[in-house]
């Protein structure tokens, strides 16, 4: 099983099968990963067609493709968000392409069904070989060098390199491919004090740990694939949710929210 989308959505389906952790959560993360892939692969198998990563010009195949993420949030998703769905469903045409646009335009971590739409969308733009246009460019490397989107989790694994940033990588939240980053700095300003970055983690997520910075006072959460490699960064990401409750109650705020909106 290499497909990346098969090894999200089966590490969804361990953890949600698990005696602790985020379980609902986790469960509609599945479900929803089961429908971007189906987004994803009516993308992929359109015939003659590529992204263009010109976003009015790629819209009118993408909103064709985008009824089973609809169908699954109208179904399972929590009761505004499957309010939405409807809404976007059945209203004018125009709705979800206005959505799409301005998503595309200023990317926000709590419009669910930009970011949701998007990122099977940017992800086979980015395997295809294209670039997203008419986006903001990263400013610094804290941001997705292909898309410009916000880290979502970080991630530390054994990798057979010599480079200084040695083995951590961000995963963007709005493209979903990754990048190489320094060990000890924080993904949001910059910070390189280590008296200023802070990490906690529970015995009961061994392999998953805030990293909190004082001076911005934003965190993201690292998963260490080298305590556990079978890990799934995005989805252990959600299943360890009640790590995100200490760093509220300490006053920190996340970098990117998550699909699940946590
Ligand atoms: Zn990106
Ligand atoms: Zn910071």
């Amino acid at each position: 099983m290499n497909n990346w989308w098969d090894k999200q959505i089966q590490r969804a389906k361990v953890l949600d099968e698990q005696s602790h952790g985020s379980q609902s959560l986790v469960k509609f993360y599945g479900r929803l990963l089961k429908s971007q892939k189906d987004v994803y692969d009516y993308l992929r198998g359109c015939d003659d067609w590529l992204p263009s990563g010109q976003i009015d010009t790629d819209l009118s195949v993408l909103c064709d493709g985008l009824s089973p993420l609809l169908d699954v949030v109208q179904i399972y998703g929590p009761e505004p968000l499957a309010v939405e769905a409807k809404c976007i469903s059945q209203g004018a045409p125009g709705t979800l392409t206005e959505l799409l646009i301005q998503y595309w335009n200023s990317p926000s971590d709590v419009q669910f069904f930009g970011k949701a739409s998007l990122q099977p969308y940017l992800k086979w733009l980015a395997e295809a070989g294209g670039r997203p246009r008419g986006r903001e460019p990263a400013m610094s490397d804290r941001q997705c060098p292909f898309c410009g989107g916000n880290p979502q989790v970080s991630f530390l694994s054994n990798k057979e390199t010599a480079a200084e940033s040695g083995n951590r990588d961000l995963i963007c939240g709005t493209c979903l491919t990754s990048w190489e980053f320094r060990r000890v700095v924080c993904a949001n300003c910059g910070e390189e004090r280590p008296a200023k970055l802070g990490y906690f983690h529970s015995p009961e997520f061994d392999h998953v740990r805030i990293e909190a910075c004082d001076s911005c006072m934003h965190y993201i959460k690292g998963v260490d694939l080298t305590r556990l490699g079978h890990a799934v960064p995005l989805v252990d990401e959600i299943h360890a949710a009640a790590l995100d409750l200490w760093a509220r109650d300490h006053g920190y705020k996340k970098i990117e929210l998550n699909l699940v909106g946590v």
